[in-house]
């Protein structure tokens, strides 16, 4: 049965760490996407597209690993193959398949995806495609027709100019301003290793960008 596999999988990942989970449908996503960035383009069998992230909470990369393996063998199992995206190297667009996972809106504003709790903190960590259709024909997740904060943000203080060392106008957004801390810890800088006034500089502002949004636009 499809819906038990789509639980399967989910509470695999859930298991995990994985608390933002979202199925999508290759071929729906696919025709709104540039012909370079389509999922069938590193899968051509690809039917349907697993999106797995974080807010609130932190995980290391080794546990992300076992993660996408643990899910991605439970697919294999019920017969269908699975390509670890990889996205960063395949090009694909972590916010818009975030979009159409359900996670968030891209805000016309900054352009940054907020989610609807936990605002800008949030992280995708990669995307499992998979031949076929294992959970049925999936509908629509987005919620970027429902939630549009920027419509209704008043003074709209993401554009008021920064304040040194607070460069990212992100961190002024008030969705999620008290969840920043779970999901986008301050930098270690290694303690024998001294740090040039401007090097301090930088990796005070880095500590506020969005995990989601270090790696890739
Ligand atoms: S501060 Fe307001 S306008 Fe700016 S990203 Fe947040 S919700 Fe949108």
């Amino acid at each position: 049965m499809p819906s038990t596999l789509l639980a399967d999988v989910r509470h695999l990942a859930a298991a995990v760490g994985f608390d933002l989970f979202g199925p999508v449908d290759a071929a729906t996503f696919d025709a709104c996407q540039p012909r370079d960035q389509r999922l069938t383009r590193v899968l051509p069998r690809c039917g349907t597209a697993i999106v797995l992230g974080t807010a609130g909470v932190q995980l290391d990369s080794h546990t992300v690993e076992v993660g996408l393996q643990r899910v991605s063998d439970r697919l294999r199992v019920a017969g269908h193959r699975t390509v670890i995206a990889g996205t960063r190297a395949h090009k694909l667009s972590f916010p818009r398949l975030a979009d159409a996972a359900g996670f968030g809106t891209v805000s016309p504003v900054t352009g940054l995806l907020l989610h609807p709790k936990f605002g800008p903190w949030l992280r995708v960590h990669d995307v499992l495609l998979v031949e076929g259709r294992p959970f049925g024909q999936l509908g629509d997740a987005s919620i970027s027709d429902s939630f549009q904060p920027c419509c209704k943000c008043d003074g709209q203080p993401c554009l008021e100019p920064p304040q040194a060392p607070v460069l990212d106008p992100v961190v002024k957004c008030p969705i999620g301003k008290d969840h920043h801390c779970h999901s986008a810890p301050p930098l270690q800088w290694p303690a024998h290793m001294p740090m040039s006034p401007m090097t301090r500089f930088a990796v005070s502002a880095l500590r506020f960008v969005p995990q989601l949004f270090r790696f890739r636009r």
